[in-house]
């Protein structure tokens, strides 16, 4: 069935959605992208999507195309319209179209476009196989842009190994995983997660994950840390707006503590999915 999608002011059928291949997102990657989650046909943290969203924007010299409440009108009304009950919308604003151009033109009418894709979000975590591969990405990953050809490139390569995902390695470090931010549990219980800096993306999961794990009273601590480090953890996961908290199970061929989802991802995912459903508006 035919989903229906936002383009720039008009609700219209995917097949009749189109944007200009003079669009600077197409030849430029020079967008900014937000995803985010829908369980029982509501929005998951939108407060922290649109701050996100803002900032990225300003960090490229764009603005917001509208305000956080229509863009939240838009969102709600993709989901009823396409009777989605649980699943991902993406939205993409780029700084628009015009004759190609290296220097950014200034005044120009935003491209907005938004789509829904329906899944099962919620449910079992199988776990997941990470394989770690350099970090060939831009040094501002802190902005959600839409180039993603270095994280496609590496999650295709783990796919091709028969792995599920790849943990990008800079200077010696986990930066973090194709699409999501990556945790390490030791031995003693503390979770150690990558510091925020322009070398990861802030995930929203990411902080309302580490927000949740204080209130629990679990030690957390903020910094970079190596495989090796991380093969020898009891246990590892990883965050993102439509995976929650996922388990990790091996890295690089070693398997963490018996192989299974460890206690500490599985016990944050139940949190977290309960407070964001509460949460979702
Ligand atoms: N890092 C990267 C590189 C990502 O693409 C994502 C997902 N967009 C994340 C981290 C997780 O961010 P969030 O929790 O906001 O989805």
């Amino acid at each position: 069935m035919s989903r229906t999608v936002y383009v720039n002011g008009a609700f219209v059928p995917e097949e009749e959605a189109s944007v200009s291949i003079f669009d600077r997102g197409f030849l430029f990657a020079d967008a900014i992208y937000e995803v985010t989650a829908v369980i029982d046909s509501k929005i998951c943290e939108w407060e922290g999507h649109v701050a996100r969203l803002e900032r990225s924007l300003g960090e490229i010299g764009m603005g917001m195309p509208m305000s956080s409440e229509e863009l939240l009108e838009i969102h709600r009304e993709l989901v009823k319209r396409n009777d989605m009950e649980e699943g991902a919308i993406y939205l993409q604003i780029t700084r628009g179209a015009i004759d190609r151009d290296f220097v950014m033109p200034k005044d120009l009418e935003q491209t907005v476009v938004l789509f829904t894709q329906a899944k099962k979000l919620t449910g079992e975590k199988k776990g997941l196989r990470v394989v770690s591969m350099p970090d060939i990405r831009w040094a501002r990953r802190d902005i959600k842009t839409v180039q993603l050809l270095a994280a496609s490139m590496v999650k295709t390569e783990a796919k091709k190994q028969g792995k599920d995902d790849a943990w990008m390695v800079e200077d010696g470090f986990v930066t973090e995983g194709s699409s999501n931010n990556t945790y390490i549990v030791t031995a003693e219980g503390k979770i150690i997660t990558r510091n925020l800096s322009n070398s990861i993306l802030p995930g929203i999961t990411r902080k309302s994950v580490l927000r949740i794990a204080e209130e629990m009273k679990m030690e957390i601590e903020e910094r970079p840390y190596t495989i090796e480090e991380a093969q020898k953890a009891t246990e590892a996961f990883m965050t993102a707006a439509t995976s929650f908290v996922t388990p990790v199970l091996e890295i690089d061929g070693v398997e963490l503590g018996d192989g299974t989802p460890g206690p500490v991802s599985k016990r944050l995912c139940e949190v977290y999915i309960e407070e964001a459903r509460k949460a979702s508006c």
